[in-house]
């Protein structure tokens, strides 16, 4: 069963920046024990998988919260460029 989050996430569309918004240092990631970025993410696009970092930039609702909360600086963020990143349709 869809949680409401999932509902209002399928309500979204993306068009991908080619020059990725979200840069992460995976080497910081791991020494990185608590790993926030992963549990802030409203869109779940941070995964520890494999003994490493696992990150998408499709799907980013652009809120900022992961370069907010990393501890290692390992995030570099920047809006899309124009005309890239999500879309939001309203009704
Ligand atoms: S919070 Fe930062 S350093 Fe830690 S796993 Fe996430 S991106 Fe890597
Ligand atoms: S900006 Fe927000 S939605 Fe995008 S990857 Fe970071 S935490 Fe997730």
């Amino acid at each position: 069963m869809e949680s409401r989050l999932d509902l209002k996430l399928d309500t979204l569309t993306f068009k991908p920046d080619p020059e990725p918004h979200i840069v992460a240092q995976k080497e910081l990631c791991l020494a990185c024990e608590e790993r926030p970025c992963t549990i802030v993410c409203p869109a779940r696009l941070y995964v520890w998988e494999n003994d490493q970092m696992v990150y998408n930039c499709e799907g980013c609702l652009e809120c900022g919260s992961c370069r907010a909360v990393c501890p290692r600086g390992a995030i570099t963020w920047r809006y899309p460029r124009g005309g890239y990143g999500v879309r939001y349709r309203w009704g």
